[in-house]
């Protein structure tokens, strides 16, 4: 008996030949007179393979022409020269064991469906051929991201997941505890009493690795760190998730400069790594994008990135003449519509935004001289607006402290964080990239909740 091959690689033979067994789940099926013509997918390409079925087999009227899209297969037979249009091969089948049959109610069907319709089924989703070219394009993005930095000797750090620290300082963070929320234990004055809580303390779900990673440059150099990150912000856009992965490097003496140029190397090498790995996968999203796809991102991938202080770019938001629904002046944050248009319209490619107001940015980035600026960058790409957020950090014990206090945070709550600054401080810089974002720039998927196998939105944490 044949061992059993992937579709992906019989497809991919020079030539036809050879008995051959594969296993999968039917795309289709079309029983036509005497002959059965199964379309049979495994998740490792865009396409199935074509087995064809004849009477000659000895289930072939009491099994094969009951069986309908999404039937499990195990198939068996000769792989030969395809008659048929568009598909090199086919299997001639001598064997075809089902080895799971469909209800009625099976949801997918040959069609096209909607990717609304197909968030309600995630748990069969993964079978579509779009669900499963993301999934295969995740998985090489994130392969590709380890090669980039285990290449460069960056170290892959393993920060922590549940933290009692707040990297950003906003609040939008999700409380991991296992006091009884119908009767916790109360201080005298009534407030809640975290000290008999699990940590010993209020804890949460990290919105992010930066901190310990500062910790890790600052003993190993080049550090990065690729995990699950959590934000309790309530924000149903088609770019914001409550769940999701970040890529998070951070450099020992580095500063702004040299980060956005590792950012700018790293955003066009993952693009350029997936258009290699995935050429089968990036076709068909670009179907999907009217052929507009793989020319922007080999576009993204082979020109530099515009560099803009944000002070330019507010002034070129002003000088637009565009009516945007959030105003634009200096000290306001940029908002989704103006990364677009300076991306898109202004630029016509990416751009590295620097120096943002220090009122709108974390406490941890490095003050500028003109007291009003910190050395803070965000990646703005067409069609998704900021992919990567990074800075320069602070590393003058005294300026880092008194921004924590201006703050309103507790110095005493970053107390090793300070450390850092007192015992062989030296300047560092990282960047977060969320991989989803990244994911959705490379597929052209309009909705964060496509690129995402198992979306957490506020409402919403089934499967
Ligand atoms: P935004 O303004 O878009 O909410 P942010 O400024 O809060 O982003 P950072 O805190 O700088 O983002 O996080 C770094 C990167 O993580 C962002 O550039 C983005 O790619 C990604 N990211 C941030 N929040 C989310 C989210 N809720 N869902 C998915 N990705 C996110
Ligand atoms: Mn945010």
């Amino acid at each position: 008996m044949a061992e059993p091959s992937r579709v992906r690689d019989l497809l991919g033979r020079q030539s036809a030949g050879g008995e051959v067994r594969v296993r999968g789940w039917l795309r289709s099926a079309r029983h036509a007179k005497a002959v059965s013509f199964l379309d049979v997918s495994d998740g490792s390409c865009v396409g199935g393979v074509q087995v064809v079925g004849a009477p000659g087999l000895s289930n072939y009227e009491a099994e094969v022409r009951k069986l309908r899209t999404g039937c499990a297969v195990i198939a068996e037979g000769e792989l030969v020269e395809s008659p048929a249009r568009g598909q090199r091969y086919e299997i001639q089948a001598s064997r075809i064991e089902v080895v799971g049959w469909v209800g009625d109610d099976y949801p997918l069907q040959k069609k096209r469906h909607s990717f609304e319709f197909l968030r309600e089924i995630a748990h069969l989703r993964p079978r579509t051929r779009s669900i499963g070219a993301v999934l295969r394009v995740r998985n090489a993005a994130a392969m590709a991201i380890h090669e980039f930095f285990q290449e460069r000797g960056f170290m892959y750090l393993h920060t922590p997941i549940i933290t009692t620290s707040d990297a950003e300082g906003a609040g939008e963070m999700f409380r991991v505890s296992t006091l009884d929320p119908a009767s916790p234990p109360r201080t005298p004055a009534g407030e809640v009493d975290f000290t008999s809580d699990f940590f010993g303390k209020p804890a949460h779900l990290t919105v992010s690795g930066q901190l310990e990673s500062e910790i890790g440059a600052l003993a190993l150099g080049d550090v990065y760190t690729f995990g699950p990150t959590f934000r309790a912000e309530n924000s149903n856009t088609p770019r914001h998730l409550a769940e999701f992965w970040m890529v998070e490097p951070e450099m020992a003496f580095c500063d702004l400069r040299g980060n956005a140029d590792l950012a700018e190397s790293f955003l066009r090498g993952l693009i350029a790594s997936v258009l290699e790995r995935c050429p089968e996968e990036l076709e068909f999203f670009d179907g999907l994008a009217d052929g507009n796809l793989i020319d922007a991102l080999r576009h993204i991938a082979e020109s530099p990135f515009e560099r803009l202080d944000y002070s330019e770019a507010v002034e070129i938001l002003e000088r637009s003449g565009q009516s945007f629904e959030f105003p634009v002046a200096w000290g306001n944050d940029l908002q989704s519509e103006h990364e677009r248009y300076l991306s898109e319209r202004h630029v016509g490619r990416p751009l590295i935004v620097t120096d943002y107001p220090k009122d709108i940015k974390a406490f941890y980035m490095y003050v500028n001289d003109d007291g009003r600026t910190v050395r803070a960058m965000d990646v703005l790409v067409p069609r998704v607006g900021e992919i990567i957020g990074g800075s320069q950090r602070e590393d003058r014990a005294e300026v880092l402290e008194r921004r924590i206090t201006d703050c309103g945070l507790s110095p005493a709550d970053y107390a090793w964080y300070l450390d850092l600054r007192r015992h062989g401080s030296v300047p560092h810089a990282g960047f977060g990239l969320g991989f989803e974002r990244a994911v959705q720039l490379i597929t052209g998927l309009a909705n964060i909740r496509d690129v995402a196998p198992f979306p957490r939105v506020p409402g919403y944490a089934d499967f």
